[in-house]
């Protein structure tokens, strides 16, 4: 297994380590022990990794996550896998875990312009309730070029529900001078975006400055509803719901608003994660257990596998990757302090 040194010291966050000695193991071959200078502890190189005190092979924890992110359930997996599922289940919250570290790839570049495109999906979470009662929404973000998934939460279809995801989104404000953000219809994501993000407007004039969305953010939600039986002035198909900064471009054309890329996608999840997939009453058993697929689908779907449309792995085509991370390679990254 290759690994690109130096590990951090999990113990005093210091670089200065190195191997101290080889030891072999049972399923995994030789593993390094490092020894930090600047504390000297030793520490194993799975410390502070998704294999951490796994002794099961990488490969066997990579291929069931590999037949997980085809569909398959998790009892399935188990059968073919010769496993428990709650040890499945473990594995896969152990590499959903890595998605906070990766979302730090994304902090560490600037984009010239990033388009991002908000929906929501549905699917039942344990027993069948009013739409407005379940738990089972799912916000979905992604950047439009690329196909990368900025953030996707299932819970109540609430403030709260996409004010989460939103938040990723904000994180992306200060990395770029061009923001545009596209919805089919579900206002309160360009609300929470106003609402954690606006800034007050220095206009120089007398009163109480307007607040509006950062300089080069833009938000567009498509006003639903029958445009042509109206009465008097025809509503414009797209609207810009929230302030914006007078700096802004407004050269977003109507042909290049169209938040439907995330149609297609909805319909691949369908098929890829087997809790949206089962025809039986219950779809996801618990909201936990759906986020986790959901981020195992995330970071599979970024980092891992070639999109259909561009045939590229979406963090490499948004230019936050020189080329693709493998599920053993994710698995045995170390996690952000
Ligand atoms: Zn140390």
């Amino acid at each position: 297994m290759k690994k690109t040194p130096p590990l951090q010291c999990p113990y005093c966050c210091s670089s200065d380590t190195s191997v101290f000695k080889h030891y072999p193991t049972i399923h995994n071959g030789v593993r390094k022990l490092y020894i930090c200078r600047n504390c000297e502890r030793l520490f194993s190189e799975t410390h502070n990794t998704a294999m951490n005190n796994i002794k099961t092979p990488i490969s066997k924890v990579a291929s069931a996550l590999r037949l997980r992110s085809e569909g398959l359930g998790l009892r399935a997996t188990g059968r073919v896998l010769r496993s428990n599922k709650s040890t499945i289940a473990l594995w896969e919250n152990r590499f959903a875990d890595q998605k906070a570290t990766l979302l730090l790839y994304g902090f560490c570049r600037e984009f010239i312009s990033l388009t991002f495109e908000g929906d929501k999906l549905y699917t039942i979470v344990g027993k069948r309730t009013m739409p407005s009662e379940s738990e089972g929404w799912t916000a979905v973000i992604m950047e439009r070029a690329s196909r990368f998934i900025v953030d996707q939460r299932c819970g109540k279809k609430d403030t709260a529900l996409f004010k989460s995801v939103i938040k990723t989104v904000c994180g992306y404000i200060d990395h770029t001078d061009d923001l545009s953000f596209l919805s089919d219809g579900e206002r309160r994501y360009g609300n929470m975006l106003f609402e954690l993000c606006s800034e007050v407007l220095q206009t120089g004039k007398r009163g109480r400055p307007p607040r509006v969305l950062p300089k080069g953010v833009r938000v567009r939600v498509k006003n639903k509803g029958d445009q042509k039986h109206k009465k008097g002035r025809k509503r414009p198909k797209y609207q810009a719901p929230q302030r914006e900064h007078l700096d802004t471009a407004q050269d977003l054309k109507e042909f290049e608003i169209h938040a439907n890329h995330l149609e297609a996608q909805n319909a691949a999840i369908r098929r890829k994660n087997s809790t949206f997939r089962r025809k039986t009453n219950t779809y996801a058993k618990t909201v936990k257990g759906l986020q986790r697929t959901l981020d195992v689908h995330q970071i599979i779907h970024n980092y891992v596998r070639p999109h259909w449309t561009t045939r590229e792995v979406p963090a490499v085509t948004l230019g936050i990757l020189a080329k693709p991370l493998s599920l053993e390679g994710i698995l045995s990254m170390q996690r952000a302090a």
